[in-house]
């Protein structure tokens, strides 16, 4: 995982470092999310894009309605379009589009058509709603890849899929950027509690 590099106007630049600065998601007290995304795994086991669909809307209004902003819309499709937006080459599994606030979210890769396992998807899902959250929740103009961003998307999904949150370390990188230290990140054993 790598951070877009900050925005070069002004007025821009203060919302991507607001938007690295948030570093942490209130998040849903209750175990609702932990059940939706167990019912995205059952869903995917047998492959059915209807009862994955069914399940992801079930996944973003709870979500949704935890954050209090409008619900967005999920599609799920079989494969990866082969057209999508160029500029955010991180979205290998999915995208969001803030005019129609819809997420698209697709199964198998374009290229290899393996399927995208759970883990990936889930995270995918949570990347995704985040996007939302950054417009519909924060009132961000943009929705950039900061720390931040990462941070919250992390937070979002090891509470979706009941793991411990792991502590992320950065390092950064040309252009102003930084990127995930995958090693150091893996090696700290996780905060109890
Ligand atoms: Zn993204």
């Amino acid at each position: 995982m790598i951070t877009d590099a900050p925005p070069r106007k002004a007025n821009q630049r203060a919302g991507f470092l607001e938007s690295d600065r948030i570093k942490t998601l209130d998040l849903p007290q209750d175990g609702r999310l932990l059940t939706c995304a167990k019912s995205i795994e059952a869903a995917m086991k047998v492959e059915t894009g209807v009862d994955v669909r069914r399940a992801c809307a079930d996944f973003l209004a709870v979500t949704s309605e935890s954050y209090k902003t409008t619900t967005c819309g999920v599609r799920v499709l079989a494969a990866r379009p082969l057209r999508v937006r160029e500029n955010w080459t991180t979205e290998l599994f999915g995208d969001y589009t803030p005019e129609t606030m819809l997420i698209r979210l697709w199964m198998r890769t374009a290229v290899r058509k393996e399927f995208t396992s759970f883990g990936t998807f889930l995270s995918t899902l949570c990347h995704e709603f985040c996007h939302h959250l950054d417009y519909q929740k924060f009132g961000f103009h943009d929705s950039w890849h900061t720390r931040g961003f990462y941070e919250r998307t992390a937070a979002l999904y090891h509470h979706a899929r009941g793991t411990p949150p792991k502590k992320l370390f950065w390092v950064p990188t040309s252009g102003e950027r930084w990127r995930i230290d995958w090693p150091r990140t893996n090696r700290t054993t996780p905060p109890v509690g």
